[in-house]
């Protein structure tokens, strides 16, 4: 399988990765896939109400390519609500920047970086934790390619 190029960066893993509407059984529900690029497309633009050239930057990819990102998740989050769908998040070509950890007793939550291995709760002393992003599938990758902010890569505004 060929490396894929073009790696957008996502600040943190989401918290919840499953949503269907209520009082709807699963297997009458069609699926769509919000991937994790388009999600945190999502998450800049609307939730924190950045402009396409801030967030373009913070997910260092060109600003029409954010935009492309943004229409393809912004179609999808309106078909979950109008047509009812159970909607996942998972996939995308991307890393982490930071990770988030659970405890499964006291439901704290702190954000951590990848260099640095929790094994007890700060809050509770518990060793029941949940690695977020472990469960993306991300973890040793994020901390080797998210250190290197900003470094410009082809911001070239490619056509695809
Ligand atoms: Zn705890
Ligand atoms: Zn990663």
């Amino acid at each position: 399988m060929p490396r894929p190029e073009k790696q957008r960066m996502v600040h943190s893993p989401p918290l919840f990765n499953s949503f269907k509407p209520t009082g709807v059984a699963r297997n009458k529900l069609v699926p769509i896939m919000l991937s994790l690029d388009e999600y945190e497309a999502v998450r800049l633009a609307d939730y924190h109400g950045l402009d396409h050239a801030e967030a373009a930057e913070m997910m260092e990819i060109s600003r029409s390519t954010f935009t492309r990102l943004i229409d393809k998740a912004r179609l999808k989050v309106s078909k979950f609500l109008v047509d009812g769908a159970e909607l996942s998040i998972e996939g995308g070509n991307i890393h982490f920047r930071g990770n988030i950890i659970r405890c499964m007793d006291c439901e704290h939550m702190f954000n951590t970086s990848f260099e640095r291995a929790f094994t007890v709760c700060p809050s509770c002393g518990s060793t029941r934790l949940v690695d977020i992003a472990g469960g993306y599938g991300h973890g040793r990758c994020c901390s080797e390619k998210g250190t290197g902010h900003g470094h410009g890569r082809g911001h070239g505004g490619r056509n695809h």
